[in-house]
């Protein structure tokens, strides 16, 4: 579904990704892991367009991401990122709706959809609802953003360092209700970390990244057993 062919970004003389050839399987969770500055944030903000390429390609069930038009992109790519990813001043349900809002969905179906990703992510929305972020703990705060990222129902999630802003205990927690999620959701997911065990943990295959490229592709156990 998500193929990278020699996908490349130049920044002046220097590569933060280089000829990377990639794919990550459908209906699965890949880690891209990979020490800091490796080029995993470059390479995950390149498949939704938020970065230009230097060089290659990104093909999205075989079409050119450059050929698709920017609401094709939010409508079929979710994206959660560390933090920041909340509007301060709108709700959770606001926060929730942003894309569907975006892409003119009609509102009741909307509101529907809000309450079904707030109780889906173990948040009442009877609660929640009309929270504002400031209101709610890191790891509340990151269910509403897995929450929003799935509003438009994409096919494609992709996750930023979604957990690392947690203290252990809420990232356990999220761990586990997103892994729960995925397992009826099925979306095909790429979650970026520099946490071995995070991804050993979440990704159904592990895309190991060093200086721009591709060290290893595999799954947990794959990764584990070589030296
Ligand atoms: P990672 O997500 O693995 O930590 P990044 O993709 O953020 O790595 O960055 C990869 C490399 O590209 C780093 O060396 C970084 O300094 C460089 N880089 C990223 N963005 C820019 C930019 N806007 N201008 C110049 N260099 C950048
Ligand atoms: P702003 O430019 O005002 O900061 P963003 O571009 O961050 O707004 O968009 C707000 C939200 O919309 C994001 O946090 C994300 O959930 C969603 N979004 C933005 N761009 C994309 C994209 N290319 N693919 C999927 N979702 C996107």
């Amino acid at each position: 579904m998500i193929t990278l062919e020699h996908l490349e970004k130049r920044y002046g003389d220097t590569y933060a990704v280089r000829d990377l050839n990639l794919a990550f399987p459908d209906a699965s969770i890949t880690a891209l892991l990979g020490p800091s500055g490796c080029g995993k944030t470059t390479t995950l903000r390149m498949i939704n367009r938020l970065i230009e390429p230097s060089g290659g390609k990104v093909l999205l069930d075989g079409q050119d991401a450059a050929a698709l038009r920017p609401e094709a992109l939010r409508r079929g790519i979710g994206y959660v990122i560390q933090q920041i990813g909340l509007f301060p001043h709108l709700s959770v349900a606001q926060n929730v709706a942003t894309v569907p809002d975006l892409l003119g969905r009609d509102r009741a179906r909307t509101n529907a959809r809000v309450d079904e990703l707030l109780d889906l992510v173990g948040l009442d929305p009877r609660t929640f609802r009309d929270k504002r972020p400031g209101e709610l703990s890191g790891g509340q705060a990151q269910r509403v953003g897995v929450a929003r990222a799935l509003a438009a129902d994409p096919p494609v999630l992709l996750m930023d360092e979604p957990f690392g802003a947690l203290d252990p205990i809420a990232r356990d927690e999220v761990q586990e209700r997103f892994l729960g999620i995925q397992a009826t959701l099925k979306k095909t997911v790429v979650i970026v970390s520099h946490d071995i065990d995070e991804a050993l943990r979440m990704g159904d295959y592990v895309a190991l990244m060093r200086a721009g490229s591709l060290e290893q592709f595999g799954t947990p156990d794959d990764l584990v057993r070589r030296p």
